[in-house]
């Protein structure tokens, strides 16, 4: 079978996520066969360096032996079990290291099963911590303007990237939004430090007049990844991290995206020397083989609930598939490869080649900013250069892009008009440069006329 009797077969029966499924009448989807490392290969031989990870997932390329190795051992013992009554060594394993490899002061991990749930999971506790606390004023959540959280329609309502967001809205809760840092706006000469300590005036007003009906505030440490990679500085995180003690309201961290070491180090929060008391992981946990998530927590938290079953005070929120032992296996793997790899080191390299690779996107008429935090690298796609106007946004300026790199051999997904390499660490030097070449061809062709 080629690509075009996939294709057939797929668009007669698949309803595919995040997708105008009228496009495909122009480009149908594209049937992998197999992954090797950062290349993924169709049916027709073409090969894709896949330079988003394929969402942000894949953190040591497609079909990596170690992590085989390890799923195949597992899967000769035991695929999966419910957790709640029952636990297996996998899912004990990866706690034990998660707490051990986080920032200090979690004592406890709570599994999900993918990035929603774990947002939803942290939404809970928090509020249920409260409530057990004798605080059931507490009932709101603060989030940042552009902040993105998953879909379910819990994690929609303190996101706010209306696209995702806008048709629901008569459906969600109603978080207070503050300002983000996003430094794209920072004032010209301004530093990104700097930006970021004055946005969060905007925080500590909402935190002053609020904190008596706040739970919680969520935030994406460092990168607004859905939001268009908009980044900002770990000040904000340690302001925050202060405010919310003074103010009595939980803080909870969602590096789903941004953890296992895409910032440079393993968990965002680490650039701040902070500990929010909820950090939620999915995405790279498992490298990107299976979907699995977790909100770790400290032991205050767990202390709110743990009591005689009659008080009723037990998180009773639960997933079937809550801590499968394919993927906790598959987790522990990934973070073997941390160790065995020193990744973070070599990642130091690579995001400097990132950098040289990209320099040259700064002088292009239609790029207004190149921006990059450790493994992330963003180009912001205007219209204008000087004034910044964006593109109008139904002229897909960043589809385009996506079509001609695709031709191209790179999977590139711009998020609206940003083109972004967020690529598996065990990319080459070489292959970073060919990247950056189809990109830059990518972004000519998008942009002109
Ligand atoms: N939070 C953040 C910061 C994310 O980037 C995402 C996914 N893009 C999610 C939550 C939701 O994760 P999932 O897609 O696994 O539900």
């Amino acid at each position: 079978m080629k690509n075009a009797d996939w294709s057939a077969r797929d668009l007669a029966v698949l309803w595919h996520p995040c997708t105008q499924m009228k496009d495909h009448e122009q480009l149908p989807p594209v049937p992998i066969r197999r992954g090797q490392g950062v290349w993924l290969e169709d049916f027709d031989g073409n090969r894709y360096l896949d330079a988003i990870s394929s969402w942000w997932v894949n953190l040591f390329g497609h079909g990596h032996p170690h992590i085989n190795a390890a799923l195949k051992d597992q899967l000769e013992n035991l695929e999966h079990v419910l957790l709640a009554g029952f636990t297996h060594a996998p899912a004990i394993e990866l706690a034990e290291r998660l707490i051990r490899l986080a920032p200090a002061g979690f004592s406890r991990c709570f599994y999900a099963d993918n990035g929603s749930s774990a947002v939803e999971v942290a939404l809970k506790m928090s509020f249920h911590y409260w409530r057990n606390a004798g605080k059931s004023a507490k009932t709101r959540f603060v989030t940042l303007t552009n902040s993105y959280h998953g879909e379910t329609l819990g994690a929609l309502a303190v996101g706010d990237v209306p696209l995702y967001k806008q048709t629901y809205e008569p459906l969600l809760m109603k978080p207070l939004t503050v300002t983000s840092p996003d430094c794209y706006y920072r004032e010209p000469g301004e530093s990104w430090a700097d930006h970021s300590r004055r946005k969060f005036a905007d925080m500590a007003s909402a935190l002053t007049e609020h904190a008596g009906s706040v739970c919680a505030v969520i935030v994406e440490p460092l990168v607004q990844c859905a939001g268009g990679m908009r980044m900002y500085d770990p000040v904000y995180l340690s302001l925050l991290r202060e405010a919310c003690d003074r103010h009595g309201v939980h803080l909870i961290a969602d590096e789903i995206a941004v953890g296992f070491g895409r910032t440079g180090t393993l968990f965002a929060c680490e650039k701040a020397g902070i500990r929010p008391d909820f950090l939620c992981l999915s995405k790279g946990l498992t490298g990107g083989y299976l979907p699995l998530a977790c909100v770790l927590t400290t032991a205050e938290v767990y202390a709110a609930f743990y009591d005689d079953y009659e008080k009723l005070r037990a998180f009773l929120h639960s997933h079937s598939y809550t801590g499968n032992a394919l993927a906790c296996r598959a987790a522990l793997a990934t973070l073997d490869l941390f160790e065995r790899d020193d990744t973070l080191a070599n990642n130091r390299s690579l995001a400097q080649v990132m950098a040289q690779a990209a320099r040259g996107f700064e002088d292009h008429p239609h790029v207004a900013e190149v921006r990059q935090t450790g493994m992330i690298l963003a180009i912001e796609l205007v219209r204008d250069k000087a004034t910044r106007e964006p593109f109008a946004w139904r002229e897909r300026r960043g589809f385009r892009a996506y079509r001609h790199a695709l031709k191209r051999g790179v999977l590139l997904r711009p998020l609206g008009d940003v083109v972004y390499f967020m690529p598996p660490y065990v990319i080459a030097p070489d292959e970073i440069r060919f990247l950056a070449d189809v990109a830059g061809e990518a972004i000519d062709m998008a942009t002109k006329d």
